[in-house]
């Protein structure tokens, strides 16, 4: 079961600081999605955001540090996580058509960490 709160996560100054937020965002925080604007989080964003928990493991402060500080960690960290979103939403949408629409996803914009 997915614990979400509707509220920011607690390093949302460091988080302000460094990506620009559109206010529409959700991020994973030891194994709570923060989901401040509560929009709807369908099961293939849940599938992103629990590989955020397990690279995070028990140190999701050091996790973000180092996510906040380090583009390149950044890009391979959200690749792990979008790779896993993705074949989450396949496994949802077994039609093909429904599949390509997956370029058009919101999500595929950043809008979740
Ligand atoms: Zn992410």
């Amino acid at each position: 079961m997915t614990v979400i709160f509707m509220e920011f996560p607690p390093n949302i100054d460091a988080i302000r600081a460094v990506l620009p937020l559109t206010g529409r965002e959700i991020f994973a925080y030891g194994g709570i999605i923060y989901n401040p604007s509560g929009c709807r989080i369908g099961p293939e964003l849940v599938a992103h955001e629990q590989v955020h928990f397990r690279q995070q493991g028990t140190r999701p402060k050091r996790w973000w540090k180092k996510f906040l500080a380090h583009t390149e960690f950044r890009m391979e960290q959200e690749l792990e996580a979008h790779r896993a979103e993705y074949w989450a939403f396949c496994k949802i949408n077994r039609d093909r058509n429904a599949r390509v629409q997956c370029d058009s996803l919101p999500a595929w914009r950043g809008d979740y960490f």
